[in-house]
């Protein structure tokens, strides 16, 4: 085949003008459909670029019957052709081919995706192969947009990313059940003399586990560089088996000196505000075809966020509005309740019918870190509830009072050995501050509108489900 640089599909359905209508170019993609009759075939191609493909158009006298045999819906191919005005409606410009090469054939008889329509669930189990499809074509466009509007927007208001630890030596966060880590012989391992494991003899010479949340080591970055983010995988060996719980999901985790919770709530709105606009601003397409397909609501949703404040409010206030409530939930609602995603719901969804912003929790549900009220009842929290989601963010002002600090951790009997890293930074030098922590494939599932987590990351880590 004669050499021509690619073109990208998405480059050629934006700027076909530019591109040139009556010049050979060449694409390359994924053959999504092929029909035709005995003169003509029109070949669908997507490269990934965009939702779109290209329609190729081939005259069966130019082509062999043997290789246009191979061009099948999933096969690989690259074309030379003539870019012409389309007479069709659907399509502003096409392909006529002169020349086709196939990269990779797909068996018509065993090609998993040979016919459209399959099941969300369905294609949970050929997570190798659903890139392909227009809908995870989508949510994985949009998912790196959202990536790079979180870098963007940090690093336009000066904050750092810091890396923080993936394997940590704390298990003291208590954000969730963790995973361990060892090179430890699973057949033998080696006991102290009281027939404890005997870590000593692990790669680290320590417990060590995968981490939950990177924000007490974001804390540290934070009292040294004044505003830092983290954006990291984040690992919960929890067994709920939800529609919004991963054991591997990613966290962004903004941590500030010299923010107090308003100034963290805040943050937190603008934040979120900027990823739909990005979103909105750069991923139309994927939105349009994912509103069609999946939930007639989406964009408006997405305008409706935006263009409204969050609602702001205690608790305890919360728990009075559920109370008068004359709702019926599943888990019933009291003062000093975690509250469930129902409760969440209820609030964001009927009572206000917007995000809200809940503060000033019950202690005892809430992390040792959390700044403590002069009631002695309540922490200076801050969880964000979205619609069909619930929680999408949970933060605090932290404590950074020592002794307070000290008595919490003390109270919970977390040992002080663990912790005396992060105590350290409240005895020399200690700020008020504040973050929180995003739940990257929550934002992903409120901006794509899809119902289930598992469908907004590429190869989801669940209970009994590690295959890809
Ligand atoms: P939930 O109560 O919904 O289980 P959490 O209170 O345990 O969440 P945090 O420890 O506050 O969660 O974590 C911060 C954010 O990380 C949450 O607001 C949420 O967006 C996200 N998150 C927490 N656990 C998971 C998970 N298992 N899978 C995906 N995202 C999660
Ligand atoms: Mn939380």
């Amino acid at each position: 085949m004669s050499e021509t640089k690619r073109t990208k599909i998405a480059q050629v359905l934006k700027h076909h003008a530019e591109s040139g209508i009556g010049n050979t170019i060449n694409i390359k993609g994924w053959v999504r459909t092929k029909r035709g009759n005995k003169n003509v075939a029109f070949i669908a191609v997507n490269d990934g670029s965009s939702i779109n493909s290209i329609q190729v158009v081939a005259d069966l006298a130019n082509f062999s019957e043997e290789v246009m045999k191979l061009v099948t819906t999933g096969s690989c191919i690259s074309v030379n052709g003539i870019l012409v005005e389309s007479p069709g409606s659907g399509q502003a410009v096409e392909i006529h081919a002169k020349e086709i090469e196939v990269y990779g054939t797909a068996d018509a008889e065993t090609y998993p995706l040979q016919k459209k329509g399959h099941t969300l669930e369905f294609l949970r189990e050929i997570a190798h192969l659903r890139p392909r499809t227009n809908t995870f074509g989508a949510v994985l466009r949009i998912r790196h947009h959202v990536a790079f509007a979180i870098h963007k927007y940090f690093n336009d208001r000066g904050f750092y990313y810091l890396h923080t630890p993936i394997i940590t030596g704390s298990d003291a966060e208590g954000a969730g059940a963790m995973f361990h880590v060892t090179t430890l012989d699973l057949n033998n391992i080696p006991k102290t003399a009281e027939g404890e494991v005997d870590f000593k003899e692990d790669f680290f010479g320590k417990s060590t586990n995968l981490t939950v949340s990177g924000q007490l080591e974001g804390e540290l970055g934070a009292m040294a560089l004044s505003e830092i983010y983290t954006f990291g995988p984040t690992f919960r060996a929890e067994n709920s088996n939800t529609p919004r719980h991963l054991a591997e999901f990613w966290m962004i985790e903004p941590e500030m000196a010299f923010y107090d919770i308003t100034d963290n709530m805040d943050l937190a709105e603008d934040f979120v505000k900027y990823i739909i606009r990005h979103v909105l601003d750069h991923c139309y397409d994927d939105l349009e075809f994912l509103q069609k397909m999946y939930d007639n609501e989406l964009i408006s949703r997405l305008n409706f966020v935006i263009e409204n404040n969050f609602e702001r409010l205690s608790y305890t206030r919360a728990i009075e509005i559920l109370t008068a409530s004359k709702q019926k939930f599943e888990f019933p609602v009291a003062w000093g309740i975690d509250l469930q995603a129902e409760h969440e719901r209820y609030l964001v969804e009927q009572h206000f019918k917007k995000p809200v912003i809940l503060t000033d929790y019950p202690k005892d549900i809430k992390a040792f870190y959390m700044k403590q009220n002069d009631d002695g009842k309540t922490v200076r929290a801050m969880d964000v509830l979205f619609p069909r989601i619930g929680e999408i963010i949970g933060g605090s002002q932290r404590e950074e009072n020592y002794e307070k600090l000290k008595a919490r951790i003390a109270e919970l009997g977390i040992p002080e050995k663990d912790m005396w890293w992060y105590l350290e930074t409240r005895k020399f030098g200690t700020a008020p501050h504040s973050g929180f922590g995003l739940g990257f494939e929550r934002m992903i599932l409120f901006v794509t509108g899809m119902a289930n987590i598992r469908d907004v990351i590429p190869f989801p880590r669940t209970p009994q489900n590690a295959e890809f």
